[in-house]
């Protein structure tokens, strides 16, 4: 039988929410780290744990045939891969930062500067767009302290929350992407294995719309349920159950969990009681 072969981080910021996703998917496999390779046992899915680095490589060799990396890892590696889906998790920005007190009026200010990075594809295909011409110092690690130690006078990395640069007495003056994990694809996959690929993606994509959608009911005057639906128009349109107290009914709907306290604020102010909002497991549209 056909099986899919997908690589994931072993150990790393991505590791345990590669896992997780898999796991809400439906993909049971054994929780051992410590393997290289593992199968799980009821989706025909071969698992790697490899370094994120890797992954791109091992993807376009044919040695996995799909794989969970940061788009900033697909987009340095530069290979021929095909992202299948976006997974919403390990976000983060890849930023130029300078020495806090050090001006800065525009990417044009980097001129002639060095600028210290692991990502040199990126910020090399990036300076050259903005017609910059700097110095790249490829760094695979710890490249914020390079401006401390006069290794360069700027940096590119990654940042989620800034506290790192400021901790180094940098500030985040541009920022070249944005990235979150993806599932990368070779292109050339068989018949078989596309057919599998897209299960997965299918399965991932009911994991993620569940994550983002809360299921709502409440209790409403049976004359405000027109105007409460239209706040509440759910999948296709609310389920309207009648209550055993004469002019009251029951609504029961989906919320998106970006719109959900305004949402709620308006139920409020039409009249709507005894809100309960629980999750949903998984969502297929
Ligand atoms: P490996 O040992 O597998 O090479 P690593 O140290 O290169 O691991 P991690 O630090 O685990 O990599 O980061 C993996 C990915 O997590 C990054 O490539 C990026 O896509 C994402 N990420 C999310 N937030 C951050 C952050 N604040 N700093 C670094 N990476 C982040
Ligand atoms: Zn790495």
């Amino acid at each position: 039988m056909t099986k899919l072969k997908i690589a994931l981080q072993k150990s790393g910021r991505l590791s345990d929410k590669s896992a997780e996703l898999l796991r809400e998917a439906g993909i049971h496999f054994p929780n051992d780290g410590s393997k290289l390779r593992t199968e799980a046992s009821n989706f025909p899915l071969e698992i790697y744990l490899l370094r994120d680095d890797d992954i791109p490589q091992y993807v376009a060799d044919g040695v996995a045939d799909v794989g969970i990396v940061g788009l900033n890892v697909v987009a340095e590696k530069d290979k021929n891969l095909k992202v299948a889906e976006r997974l919403g998790f390990g976000k983060c920005r890849l930023s130029i930062a300078v020495p806090k007190n050090e001006p800065f009026s525009g990417i044009a200010d980097l001129n002639g500067k060095r600028i210290a990075t692991s990502y040199s594809r990126i910020v090399s295909r990036y300076l050259k767009e903005q017609g910059i011409s700097a110095e790249i110092h490829e760094i695979s690690g710890s490249v914020e302290i390079a401006p401390g130690i006069g290794l360069a006078d700027a940096i590119c990395d990654l940042v989620s929350t800034g506290s790192t640069l400021l901790t180094n007495g940098l500030r985040e003056v541009v920022t070249v992407m944005h990235s979150e994990a993806v599932l990368v694809a070779r292109p050339d996959l068989s018949r078989e294995k596309a057919e599998l690929l897209d299960k997965l993606v299918f399965r991932l994509q009911a994991v993620r719309k569940a994550r983002n959608h809360k299921y709502i009911l409440l209790n409403a005057p049976n004359e405000r349920i027109p105007e409460i639906a239209r706040v509440l128009p759910g999948m296709k349109s609310p389920t309207i159950l009648p209550l055993a107290t004469e002019g009251w009914s029951s609504l029961h709907s989906v919320v998106e969990e970006d719109t959900f306290w305004e949402v709620i604020e308006q139920l409020k102010a039409l009249g709507a009681q005894g809100i309960l909002v629980v999750p949903i497991e998984k969502m297929i549209v």
